[in-house]
């Protein structure tokens, strides 16, 4: 069960623990990116867990159990995508980076009946543990999953300009090493005035960290390539940013032109 404010606020009070926090606020890698374990834990239990639709409740529960669980979507960064693919009218969308589905299942519940998403991993297997749960929130039929790289599927994609500008929501979740990769082919499905969330941007907080500072080792493979994207997308006159410090960051970009 999780650990209420109250009793986050109690043990926070002992020394030990205190240190502890303090640390690993200190320590690149660390999961939320606020500055303290309690006020990330009031916005999880005032907002967002007493909010969350059952079956993403669910899926999270299931997802926790997984030994890559560390990918998952966090429930606040659920919330704020549901509520994003609802302010802009989401119908036609795409998702990079699967898992075992949560972010797809907030996409899902946010979207119209006849509303699609193109979703694509490499492993179908933990997209097929969440799927029974997504099935019993019938929203199953918006999704059309895809196992596989992402990159040819994007290229049979662009490669017909029927699909070119017909994508109003578009969130990128995979191998950080390929979102540049990504948004060149993106930029031309993605409808003027729609949205790509590029997923990841703070990475871990390792951006701003000096390059001798302690950090897991995917951190820091992957570090570059996000600060690379980060410096791209500022640079990119096709599109308006907002990079949000939800989650582990996403850069919600809106095609321009
Ligand atoms: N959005 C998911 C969620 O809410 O749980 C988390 C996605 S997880 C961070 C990244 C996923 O990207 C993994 O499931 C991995 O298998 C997938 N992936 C890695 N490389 C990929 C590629 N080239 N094409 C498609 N998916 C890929
Ligand atoms: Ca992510």
């Amino acid at each position: 069960m999780a650990t209420t404010a109250t009793e986050t606020k109690k043990t926070s009070t002992n020394g030990e623990e205190q240190q502890s926090q303090n640390l690993r606020h200190q320590e690149v890698g660390h999961k939320s990116l606020l500055q303290s374990d309690e006020l990330y834990q009031y916005i999880l239990e005032t907002s967002v867990y007493p909010r969350e639709p059952e079956s993403m409740k669910e899926l999270r529960e299931v997802t926790a159990k997984h030994p890559w669980n560390i990918m998952t979507t966090s429930a606040d960064e659920g919330q704020f995508l549901n509520m994003l693919i609802k302010l802009v009218n989401a119908k036609n969308t795409m998702e990079i980076g699967v898992y075992t589905g949560y972010s797809l299942l907030a996409t899902a519940l946010a979207l119209p009946e006849d509303g699609k998403i193109l979703a694509m991993d490499v492993n179908r297997e933990n997209y097929e543990l969440g799927l029974p749960i997504i099935e019993k929130a019938g929203v199953a039929h918006k999704i059309d999953f895809r196992e596989g790289p992402a990159l040819p599927v994007l290229d049979e994609l662009v490669a017909d300009e029927k699909n070119h500008g017909t994508y109003d929501f578009i969130f990128v979740d995979a191998d950080k090493d390929n979102y540049i990769n990504y948004h060149k082919r993106l930029i031309d499905l993605v409808k003027i005035g729609g949205v790509i969330g590029y997923d990841n941007t703070l990475w871990n907080g390792s951006v701003v960290a000096p390059p001798d500072a302690p950090m897991r080792k995917y951190v820091r493979y992957y570090r570059d390539f996000v600060i690379e994207l980060n410096k791209a997308l500022a640079a990119d006159p096709r599109i308006e940013i907002c990079m949000l410090p939800v989650g582990d960051g996403i850069t919600i970009c809106r095609r321009i032109n």
